[in-house]
């Protein structure tokens, strides 16, 4: 019964039992906000659940059976639809999912930023991200930014970059910048190397969270193989290697990083 219906009901209401239907109507308020609080910091709660995943989390169906991508890019910097399914491909052929993996794409309005740094990233995240780890469902987050990565130089460009557990970004109007013209890699060819590399980062390579089986990380570069031809090459997040990549195939893992991945819960 809600507070009119109540009044309409009494023909004799006293001023007592006004005043009492009164407090229990604020009452009923104030529960309502007791309750929006709690499921605000429950969202929160979320977020700081999926600061502990770890790339164990990717490669192993033990605990997460599904991989849900949220994918967020900027109104005009679309993610290429190949190089999203090959991403799919190569995340099938190296994660223990057996109940799936789906990317969710949704576009936002330009934040309007000359460059991204980390920070700027993370905010939008924290905006705009609407799936967080839970249960057996893992989670993860892409965004596709419509300007440079704010530590670019005029030549030399990052094109991707892992920036927490679950969470990647691409810079995909640099992407556009070096591939798709005359005498530059394909568009598809460009982004979808830039794509698995930063999802290998995700599954802890190079020895950053999964363990080395034999000796390959690049001593001058940490996080990466020493093996040129290996996806996990640290130039395959760089605008110099997009050159590299005219004539040849898209980079896939090498024999050693794939022995890390499957020391560690991976396919
Ligand atoms: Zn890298
Ligand atoms: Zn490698």
């Amino acid at each position: 019964m809600n507070f009119l219906a109540k009044l309409s009901n009494q023909n004799l209401l006293n001023d007592v039992n006004l005043e009492r239907t009164i407090i229990m109507s604020n009452m009923r308020i104030v529960g309502i906000l007791v309750l929006t609080l709690v499921l605000i910091s429950c969202k929160k709660k979320n977020i700081k659940e999926n600061e502990t995943i770890v790339p164990f989390d990717f490669l192993s169906g033990q605990t997460y059976k599904s991989l849900t991508i949220d994918l967020v890019f900027v109104e005009g910097f679309e993610p290429n639809s190949t190089a999203i399914a090959n991403l799919e491909v190569f995340l099938e052929q190296r994660l223990n999912k057996p109940e799936g993996i789906s990317i969710i794409q949704r576009g936002i309005t330009s934040p309007e930023e000359e460059t991204y740094s980390v920070q700027e990233i993370e905010a939008i995240e924290k905006d705009k991200r609407k799936n967080y780890t839970k249960k057996e469902e893992l989670a993860a987050f892409i965004f596709y930014a419509d300007a440079d990565y704010v530590e670019s130089g005029e030549d030399s460009k990052v094109l991707g970059i892992k920036y927490g557990p679950s969470s990647v970004a691409l810079f995909k109007s640099s992407i556009d910048q070096f591939s798709g013209g005359i005498g530059q890699v394909s568009e598809v060819k460009l982004e979808t190397t830039v794509l698995k590399h930063e999802f290998g980062h995700l599954m802890g390579l190079v020895n950053i969270g999964t363990d080395l089986v034999n000796t390959h990380e690049d001593s001058d570069h940490s996080g990466h193989c020493d093996n040129p031809d290996c996806l996990m090459y640290y130039a395959t997040e760089n605008s110099s290697f997009a050159e590299l990549l005219l004539g040849e195939d898209i980079p896939d893992l090498d024999e050693q990083c794939i022995q890390d991945l499957q020391a560690n819960g991976g396919k």
